[in-house]
């Protein structure tokens, strides 16, 4: 073995060294459906407005460490109940994986728990965290087993459970009820991750409920409102919890062009929230679009994405490559995929150039 090698497989943990990197499609030069992106711009004069902003920033300082101004921004524009504070994540990525590090023990393995098929990092980031991870296989028609969620959760105690509010990636929303059932069964040692990354495609939320329950944890993301570059997610939950998960946080983790975009944004989330408007009407139109062609399943969808079934995903996802269209292929995530795939909803053009060329990957 070379010296590099030696030195990796003494340094690396065998469990990592296991596991493929993240993987993230080449997408230049395809129409890009396979990543929940926003198609919209920002309107012109406001990009002028931003870039004036982004030019006052002072680079040479850290970022205010209490980062209040975009909290206070957030907290009064996208629905966090009086009394609870925030915490920001450079992506909810980073939430995710700050919840595992808080929760993680040292003397025991700590368990988390999600349904499964579901957002990929919650299993990565328990992992990494040196915490087990449970995952409980939905039902055929993709709803949440209750039974054996409350099963999972009386065997194993888990620290942290993710329900991911519609779920990534089927779409649909869990029901109301069985979440409540989840979040009460962890009452007194387990924390409920609501994870509401598509709220503005589903414009509904736990938010508002977190005053109801202490191991309520709300966790949103800026990203599929149309900012994933600018990378933030926001936490909410009880300031007892949030002190503890603050101190895993590493200090600074929001960048200051982040954070004055991200205020300059929230300034104009009517602009914001009239694009997902707009792409909550696509989906209806691309649903039944779908809906109409032969062989194709279409299941529910409460985000800007769609989940359907095809008589062969491999096949037309190889196809739709052809034709330089990149849709994700979601078929070998999991026995209740089998040949599925998720496309995002995005333009109504980008939208109609997708169904012709999936309608001649399917013919042909
Ligand atoms: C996209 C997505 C995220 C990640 O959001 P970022 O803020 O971009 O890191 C989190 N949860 C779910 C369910 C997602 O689909």
């Amino acid at each position: 073995m070379s010296p590099i090698d030696t030195l990796v497989n003494s340094a690396i943990r065998p469990d990592v060294r296991a596991v493929a990197s993240y993987h993230v499609a080449d997408a230049s030069g395809y129409l890009k459906l396979d990543a929940m992106e926003n198609p919209y711009h920002l309107p012109q004069h406001l990009r002028t407005d931003l870039a004036q902003r982004l030019a006052d920033v002072a680079l040479n300082r850290y970022p205010a460490a209490s980062y209040a101004s975009i909290k206070q921004r957030i907290q009064q524009t996208l629905g966090v109940p009086a009394g609870y504070d925030v915490i920001l994540g450079n992506g909810s990525d980073e939430l995710i994986s700050m919840l595992c590090m808080a929760c993680a023990q040292q003397d025991r393995r700590a368990v988390v728990v999600a349904p499964t098929p579901s957002f990929v990092m919650y299993q990565r980031s328990a992992q990494f965290a040196g915490m087990d991870y449970v995952g409980v296989p939905l039902k055929a028609d993709l709803t949440l087993d209750l039974p054996a969620m409350l099963a999972a959760i009386e065997q194993h105690k888990p620290a942290l459970v993710f329900l991911s509010y519609p779920n990534n990636p089927t779409g649909n929303l869990f029901a109301e009820d069985d979440i409540v059932a989840i979040i009460r069964a962890l009452d007194g040692f387990g924390l409920a991750v609501v994870d509401e990354a598509y709220e503005p495609f589903a414009q509904q939320s736990f938010m508002h409920r977190l005053p109801e329950f202490n191991n309520l944890v709300l966790m949103r993301t800026v990203s599929k409102l149309g900012l994933a570059g600018i990378r933030l997610g926001y936490l909410s939950a009880a300031p007892q919890l949030l002190v503890e998960l603050d101190k895993v946080r590493p200090p600074y983790n929001i960048n200051v062009l982040t954070q004055v975009a991200a205020e300059f944004a929230l300034d104009h989330v009517d602009v914001l929230n009239r694009q997902a408007a707009n792409l909550r009407a696509a989906r209806a139109d691309l649903m039944a679009a779908l809906a109409a062609l032969p062989g194709v399943e279409v299941f529910p969808s409460a985000a800007n994405f769609i989940l359907i079934r095809v008589p062969d995903s491999d096949d037309a996802h190889l196809k739709l490559l052809s034709h330089k269209v990149l849709i994700k292929n979601v078929s070998k995530m999991h026995d209740v995929l089998t040949n599925c795939l998720r496309i995002t909803v995005s333009t109504p053009e980008e939208n109609s150039a997708f169904l012709d060329a999936f309608a001649a990957s399917l013919a042909a």
